[in-house]
């Protein structure tokens, strides 16, 4: 099932995708008092928004393709490297990623997002699966020039607007044999199956809830392949995950 958070009046909603329409929700869909309010809205009238809860934290996963690592430099990480995005970084499907100006390259980076679903304190891999609502799409947008400056990532992937996510929570999402496609003015930039990641999601779950608790509403981006390059204003940047959607923002 699709879910997606939505501004109706003013008010963020959630609603079930279907087809072009949404089914309004009363109450937020984690919770079982959650139902329908017999009210439908075209997708295409509405502002959608992040597909979370409250966040708390953005995790996210470095070099977690072979291919990405190698077109950074440097080696692969023996276990999954973890960095953090201020949750203050996201936006909606659809909306405008704004650029810092003392920073002459801004990069896409398209990555599978986990949405967290419970609280998840060393959970094991082989109960990680239990703890996610479900998969969405993320924009791990990047500063690189002042990533090497920093040299280290929090400035760099931390700004405002700098983690698109969306279109919506899918909750029946089965990884094996998916492909992540990122287009820049519809030229395909990143082509990737997403089998490909070194560290996969019950392993990344059990390895970042060793060291935090996650809480619902929580996001994992899982890392970008290669392909990832620069945008520039006025670019539309469309990331493609079969069985999930399509996030598209437009760079200001
Ligand atoms: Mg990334």
């Amino acid at each position: 099932m699709r879910f997606a958070k939505f501004a109706l009046a003013g008010e963020a909603r959630w609603g079930i995708v279907d087809g072009p329409e949404l089914l309004v929700l009363r109450g937020h869909p984690l919770f079982a008092s959650a139902e329908a309010t017999g009210e439908r809205v075209a997708l295409k009238d509405v502002l959608l928004l992040p597909p979370t809860l409250p966040t708390t934290k953005i995790v996210c996963i470095g070099k977690n393709y072979a291919d990405h690592a190698a077109e950074m430099g440097g080696e692969l990480p023996p276990e999954p490297l973890i960095f953090l995005k201020p949750s203050t970084s996201l936006i909606g499907d659809g909306e405008s990623i704004v650029f810092p100006e003392i920073s002459e390259r801004v990069d896409f980076e398209g990555e599978l997002a986990i949405v967290i679903g419970e609280i998840a304190k060393n959970v094991s891999a082989s109960d990680a699966l239990s703890v996610v609502w479900g998969y969405t799409i993320a924009n791990d947008v990047t500063a690189r020039d002042i990533q090497e400056k920093d040299g280290q990532w929090t400035r760099a992937k931390g700004y405002d607007t700098f983690c698109p996510l969306g279109p919506w929570v899918e909750t029946e999402f089965e990884i094996d044999g998916q492909i992540l496609e990122t287009r820049v003015d519809g030229d395909t930039k990143q082509h990737a199956s997403i089998d490909l990641l070194i560290h996969k999601v019950p392993r990344i779950i059990e390895h970042v809830t060793q060291s935090m608790t996650l809480l619902p509403g929580d996001v994992i981006l899982t890392g970008t392949p290669a392909g990832i390059g620069q945008m520039v204003s006025g670019d539309v940047v469309e990331i493609t995950i079969e069985g999930i959607g399509t996030l598209t923002n437009t760079v200001a």
